[in-house]
C-alpha cells in the first residue's frame, strides 16, 4: 500500500501542461518526478514492493517513457528488461500490432526473441500513463504473441474517463499507482 503522505509527494511532483501537444490535451509530464530524488525513490520502492513476489521473469515498457520506470524496477528486481518501440526502432526481427488513433493507425513492435526462450514467461507491462489505452492494448497483444503471459499492467496515472483501463482490464489485470484521474 503506498501510504496517503507519499502518493501526495507523488502527485505533487507530476508537472501538468495545459495545450501540450496541441490544443484541449492537459500532458501529465513525469520528468518532474524523475528529478526529484524523493518522489522517485518511493515510487519505485512501492512498484518493488508490489511487484517483488510475483515471480516475474520480465518487465516489458512502452516507448519511451515506460523504459525509465520499467528498467529502474526491473533493475530493483533482478529481472531482464523488454522495450515495446514504436514501428521502426528495433534492429532485429519483429512482432508487430496495428492499433487505431484518434486519427490513422500507429504500431508497436518487440523483437521475436524478447522473451529469450523462457517458456510462458511471466511479464509486468510498464508505462507511465494509459488514456484511450490503445498502445498498452497492443502492446499486451505483443507479449501474448510473443509466448509470454502478461501478469499485470501498470500504469502510473490513469486517465479512467478515457475508458482505457476498463477495456484493457478485459485483456489483463491494471493496477494504477495514482489510481483514477
Ligand atoms: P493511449 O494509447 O491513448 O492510452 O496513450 C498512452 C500513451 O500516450 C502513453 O505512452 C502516454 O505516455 C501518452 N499520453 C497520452 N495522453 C497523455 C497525457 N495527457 N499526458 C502525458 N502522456 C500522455
Amino acid at each position: 500500500m503506498l501510504k496517503p503522505e507519499n502518493k501526495k509527494i507523488i502527485v505533487d511532483a507530476i508537472r501538468e501542461i495545459p495545450d501540450f501537444p496541441k490544443p484541449g490535451i492537459v500532458f501529465k509530464d513525469i520528468s518532474t518526478i524523475l528529478n526529484n530524488a524523493e518522489a522517485f525513490g518511493l515510487l519505485m520502492d512501492h512498484l518493488r514492493d508490489r511487484y517483488k513476489d510475483m515471480n516475474l521473469d520480465f518487465i516489458a515498457g512502452i516507448d519511451a517513457r515506460g523504459f525509465i520506470f520499467g528498467a529502474a524496477l526491473a533493475r530493483d528486481l533482478g529481472i531482464g528488461f523488454v522495450p515495446i518501440r514504436k514501428k521502426g526502432k528495433l534492429p532485429y526481427t519483429t512482432i508487430s500490432e496495428k492499433y487505431a488513433l484518434e486519427y490513422g493507425v500507429d504500431e508497436v513492435e518487440i523483437h521475436i526473441d524478447a522473451f529469450r526462450g523462457v517458456k510462458d514467461a511471466r511479464v509486468l507491462l510498464i508505462d507511465d500513463l494509459i488514456a484511450t489505452g490503445g498502445t498498452a492494448f497492443a502492446a499486451a497483444n505483443l507479449i501474448d504473441k510473443s509466448g509470454g503471459i502478461c501478469v499485470e499492467s501498470c500504469f502510473i496515472m490513469d486517465l479512467a474517463f478515457l475508458g482505457g483501463s476498463k477495456k484493457l482490464s478485459t485483456f489483463t489485470p491494471v493496477y494504477s499507482v495514482l489510481g483514477e484521474d
